[in-house]
């Protein structure tokens, strides 16, 4: 079955919304096989984004990123990363389709609630970057 790293980022867990993620991905059919709450370095932040490094907003979105709790999962499913792309919708909030997470929850393109992987071959990086074998369920 496919599986897919989605985070609630510090944005998120600020607005209190982590529940709020889960229970669409619960009730759009999806389980969560893993789930935890940590705060991650810097540094971290820039190994995940390391495939952005190039880009302009690399420094700004680590930061963000580091600068809070977040709560990281791996979701299983039909088509789970496609799926869960769905439901959190555009990157821009402004973008987003009506009743998707970043439309309802995101503040600006930067500050957007959530992530999940966007390919097989991000996931397959993504998963193991925060769950060992051993802590997906
Ligand atoms: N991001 C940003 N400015 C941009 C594009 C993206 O700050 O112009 C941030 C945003 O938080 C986004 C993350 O960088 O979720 C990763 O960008 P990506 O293009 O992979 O978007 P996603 O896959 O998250 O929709
Ligand atoms: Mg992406």
């Amino acid at each position: 079955m496919e599986k897919t790293l989605s985070i609630v980022k510090p944005d998120g867990v600020k607005k209190k919304v982590i529940g709020e993620v889960i229970r669409r991905f619960e009730q759009n059919g999806l389980r969560i096989a893993a789930m935890k709450m940590l705060k991650i370095a810097k540094d971290e932040a820039k190994g995940f984004y390391i495939v952005h490094k190039e880009r302009p907003f690399y420094e700004s979105l680590t930061h963000f990123m580091s600068e809070g709790p977040i709560v990281v999962m791996v979701i299983e499913g039909e088509n789970v990363i496609h799926r869960v792309r769905e439901l959190m919708g555009a990157t821009n909030p402004k973008d987003a389709a009506p009743g998707t997470i970043r439309a309802d929850f995101g503040s600006d393109i930067e500050h957007n609630i959530v992530h999940g992987s966007d390919s097989k071959e991000s996931a397959s990086f993504e998963i193991p970057y925060f769950f060992p074998y051993i802590e997906i369920h």
